[in-house]
């Protein structure tokens, strides 16, 4: 089996209701898949959590030109070759995210000429199903109050799915981000695991503030406190509060979460999928983890190929420690408004009573709708 070509989607979508996280409001949904063909008629797909069309211009110019003509077998060999190619200018980011998007779609392939899943390829599997947590609870109106009444409902809905687990955002000022997680706690009760995340929106006195007063609210993580670059701020404040301290979306390969793991600056690892390196880099952080006593819960904001790959590592992550009372990792899912993260699947992967099954099917385990790949393609 050889590859013969290479093709690259730029997804893009408005969306109606825009949204805000501590950085940026967002008013549409973009997304980078890519498709490999072979000449054994297979065909694998990958998903870049990235600017798109920068991940696009990578791929078409530097990477698919070495693939072309090899064997999509040799999964380790090619992503050293493809790293290598960009090291002296990329080792993390766009470069990074495109070979990560790449590394799927290789997974994928490996998995149907096998006849296998992707996480039966990878030593599993662990579990057949993980419990889901609601990406969600995003500032929809710069009026705190009338936010406040608008999350609730929409932490109420999560309820109402059967959800067990959700996740808002902060960074938005000390009082707008108490008042809201507290609203939150009260509207959910004890029982509901509750996260916050900044997207690095506060510096690290702000974080200190917020963390210490969250304490009373059994918050299971504060996510992205500080600049992902300020590893000793990370290290610092997870020093200084009893909240586990999350990070990674925003740090690449077993290098930069090498060094996260020395300076001991994070209770839980986020690396996405689609952006740290793909599979093949993600199994590798993973045990690199485990290793360390950290743990690992994967980032996820791609499209329904993203989602997929996320599901395939989260069948082998290991359960630390295994014991009666172990913690399992769970699947980040992203409840914002998107007009084609789950329609690009024929099967879509739905969290149902607090639980997503992993597709058994071979490769990543999903088909996809080649008329809606169509219908948002920009590119
Ligand atoms: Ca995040």
């Amino acid at each position: 089996m050889k590859i013969t070509r290479i093709i690259t989607h730029v997804l893009e979508a408005p969306i109606e209701n825009s949204f805000a996280f501590s950085q940026a409001w967002v008013d549409k949904r973009v997304g980078l898949v890519v498709e490999i063909e072979t000449d054994s008629g297979l065909i694998g797909w990958g998903d870049g959590y990235g600017p798109p069309f920068a991940l696009a211009s990578v791929i078409d110019r530097y990477y698919a030109p070495r693939l072309i003509g090899r064997s999509p077998l040799a999964g380790d060999a090619i992503w050293e070759e493809l790293y290598n190619a960009l090291r002296d200018h990329g080792q993390r980011g766009v470069p990074v995210q495109a070979l990560s998007a790449l590394d799927i779609a290789l997974w994928d392939l490996r998995g149907k000429a096998l006849g296998q899943p992707v996480h039966v390829l990878m030593g599993g599997p662990i579990r057949d199903s993980v419990r889901g947590y609601a990406t969600g609870l995003y500032r929809r109106s710069s009026t705190p109050a009338e936010n406040r009444a608008l999350l609730q409902a929409e932490a109420e809905g999560y309820l109402d799915a059967g959800f067990t687990a959700m996740k808002t955002k902060v960074g938005f000022g000390f009082r707008d981000d108490i008042e809201l997680v507290e609203m939150l706690r009260d509207t959910i009760g004890p029982e509901i695991e509750l996260f916050v995340d900044a997207n690095h929106g506060c510096d690290l006195v702000q974080a200190k503030k917020l963390a210490l007063a969250m304490e009373p609210l059994d918050i299971g993580w504060f996510e992205e406190p500080v600049e992902p670059e300020d590893l000793e701020g990370y290290a610092e404040l997870r020093r200084t509060t009893s909240i586990p301290i999350a990070g990674g979306e925003c740090s690449f390969t077993r290098h930069d979460f090498r060094r996260i793991l020395e300076a001991r600056a994070m209770d839980i690892l986020q690396p996405d999928t689609a952006s740290c390196g793909g599979l093949t880099e993600a199994k590798r952080i993973a045990d690199m983890a485990w290793t360390h006593g950290a743990r690992y819960q994967p980032h996820v904001w791609g499209t329904g190929i993203g989602l997929a790959a996320a599901m395939q590592l989260l069948a082998v992550l290991p359960t630390t420690t295994p014991a009666f009372g172990a913690h399992a990792p769970l699947l980040e899912y992203d409840s914002t408004p998107h007009p084609f993260r789950q329609d690009l699947l024929v099967e879509p992967i739905r969290v149902a009573d607090g639980t997503a099954h992993v597709p058994q099917g071979p490769g990543l385990g999903v088909e996809v709708r080649r008329d809606v790949l169509e219908r948002w393609r920009v590119r």
